[in-house]
């Protein structure tokens, strides 16, 4: 995708004055003159981010205006080792909130909306992003926070929202909750907004039925503002990117070289009006591509496949790569297959094996005969033969942040 005039003026002037602001910058472009930087091909040239770089500079390391200038932190999660902490500043928080108001304006929501958000508040970007975007908006916001399943659908009910911004596993599982209590039709609910986990199609299907809404994605990432910096459209063909506010590439994962538009490969982004922690060239580790051309729903910013999975979920079994979508699609397109699953990876014996559990209503025969479709159908896609195995509808775990489907138990 080539890079705007606009864009490239942002970033020289941002990088006019960078290595003054930021030690972290000054080491890493040590040996880089950025007033050099004045094409796309420039640019290219410069060294990727990586989510390790910001972990090393724990906690403030990676601001890069006076501590006096920050407004916020915030913090993406720590489960392995070092957490990263991202300062913001005020323009910083502003600039998101814009960014998310026009999320939801894409999205067809007004201020005549009621919000119901369920993200978490606190260090995680989420809860606060929704609530800040909607408030901008001018919309009613009702800040639940995640969990609780009991109250939420009471302030559902109650405040009669139209909106729900869940993660794609507690939608579901609030689908299914109001579906097992036949409530829905006391509920005033016509849209989602769904934060930017990959999931699948029959799980996108299985919500939309069941909620009986309309369901956009929204993207995003702590290290880069937090969730809204892209949404899906009417269209649902793909996802738009406020690209006056970030500039993405796609790159090969393992050769770092940009792929031609409309490949598959990992997302790297720019920020270009970050003040608190910009980021140049960051490594988001999301697989996904850049959908050519204009989206039939007439906007003009650009546009981002629904992720695929991330490059860190690839597994290789048997000498094959696997991607969490891949294994999406098997489901898919086995009848009788609901949209959960799990896979678990184990070496025995000297060999990998690979099972798959997946939840469907049948039972005895019918579901040997769909274990046994499910296999046939992941060996012509993937090339790998499963052991297949069906269990009952709600077996298989949800939860309220991103759920986990893939277990490498081999190491
Ligand atoms: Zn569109």
């Amino acid at each position: 995708m080539e890079m705007k005039p606009e864009q490239l003026a942002s970033l020289q002037a941002q990088f006019a004055t960078l290595k003054d602001r930021s030690p972290f910058y000054a080491r890493k472009f040590a040996d880089i003159d950025l007033g050099d930087v004045r094409s796309q091909a420039d640019f290219e040239q410069l060294p990727f981010s990586e989510k390790d770089d910001l972990r090393h500079v724990y906690p403030l390391g990676l601001a890069a205006v006076p501590a006096r200038d920050i407004v916020r932190i915030h913090s993406s999660s720590g489960t392995t080792g070092t957490p990263v902490i991202i300062p913001y500043t005020q323009q910083d928080v502003d600039d998101w909130a814009d960014m998310f108001a026009r999320c939801y304006r894409m999205a067809g929501i007004t201020p005549d909306d009621r919000i119901q958000i369920t993200p978490g508040y606190g260090l995680w970007t989420a809860g606060i992003g929704f609530q800040l975007g909607a408030e901008r908006l001018g919309a009613m916001t009702i800040p639940m926070g995640p969990g609780n399943t009991e109250k939420q659908l009471r302030m559902m009910e109650d405040l009669q929202s139209t909106v729900l911004c869940a993660t794609s596993s507690y939608a579901l599982l609030l689908a299914e909750e109001m579906k097992k209590r036949g409530i829905r039709d006391h509920m005033a609910l016509t849209k989602g907004v769904i934060g930017s986990e990959r999931w699948g199609h029959k799980m996108r299907q299985r919500i939309a039925d069941e909620l009986g809404v309309e369901l956009y994605d929204i993207y995003g990432l702590t290290e880069i503002y937090g969730p809204g910096i892209g949404i899906s459209c009417d269209e649902h063909a793909g996802i738009h990117m406020w690209d006056d506010y970030v500039y993405f590439e796609v790159i090969d994962p393992k050769t770092g070289a940009i792929v031609p538009d409309g490949e598959q490969g990992e997302l790297v982004i720019t920020t270009l009006r970050k003040q608190g922690a910009p980021l140049i060239r960051y490594r988001t580790h999301d697989l996904t591509r850049i959908i050519p051309g204009q989206c039939a729903c007439g906007s003009k910013y650009p546009r981002i496949d629904t992720l695929l999975g991330r490059t860190d979920d690839m597994v290789k079994v048997k000498g094959v790569n696997m991607f969490p979508a891949q294994i999406e699609e098997v489901i898919r397109f086995t009848d009788g297959a609901s949209s959960e699953y799990q896979v678990m990876i184990d070496h025995m014996l000297g060999k990998d094996i690979l099972t798959i559990f997946f939840e469907t209503s049948a039972t005895g025969e019918d579901k040997e005969h769909i274990e046994q479709e499910l296999a046939t159908i992941f060996k012509g896609k993937i090339g790998v033969t499963p052991v297949a195995k069906g269990v009952a509808i709600g077996e298989l775990p949800r939860s309220e942040k991103k759920t986990q489907r893939i277990f490498d138990n081999r190491y």
